[in-house]
């Protein structure tokens, strides 16, 4: 009977006596001792509750922001590049090329002489500098 007493703790949700080696606290049901699904660290009260320990909170937090940080370096195709190309050689369709539009590259080339393609080739190198890198990677990488 003195061991069994020694043994129970209080819960620390609802304040009732479990023993203390019981996982879940059979009054309400709340963890109270079990290991982080992380690490394995064995957890106690609240933490128990949530089932992952302080370390690995953090640890997720840390590859969630890497994940969701914009593309710190530029890579594949330059915006600028394709700016230049389409102000200087939209007429010839020179952008299209460079973004990996050849279909339509030719038809800029074939129509070069009746002037539409440059006036295109200019509205698209504004549109390309109003757009910003993150659509333009998904666009054309
Ligand atoms: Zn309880
Ligand atoms: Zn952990």
């Amino acid at each position: 009977m003195i061991e069994a007493e020694i043994l129970s703790v209080e819960c620390p949700f609802c304040r009732a006596d479990i023993p203390g080696s019981a996982r879940k606290c059979r009054h309400c049901g709340e963890w109270v001792n079990r290991p982080c699904e992380g690490c394995g660290t064995p957890l106690r009260a609240e933490w128990a509750a949530r089932g992952v320990c302080v370390e690995c909170v953090k640890r997720r937090r840390e590859i969630q922001s890497h994940v969701e940080a914009p593309l710190a370096t530029p890579i594949g195709r330059s915006r600028g590049l394709a700016i230049v190309l389409s102000f200087l050689g939209g007429g010839f369709g020179l952008h299209r090329f460079y973004l990996g539009r050849r279909l339509s590259g030719v038809l800029y080339l074939l129509f070069f002489w009746t002037g539409i393609p440059a006036l295109l080739g200019i509205f698209e190198g504004f549109r390309l500098a109003f757009m910003n890198e993150w659509s333009f990677r998904k666009k054309y990488g």
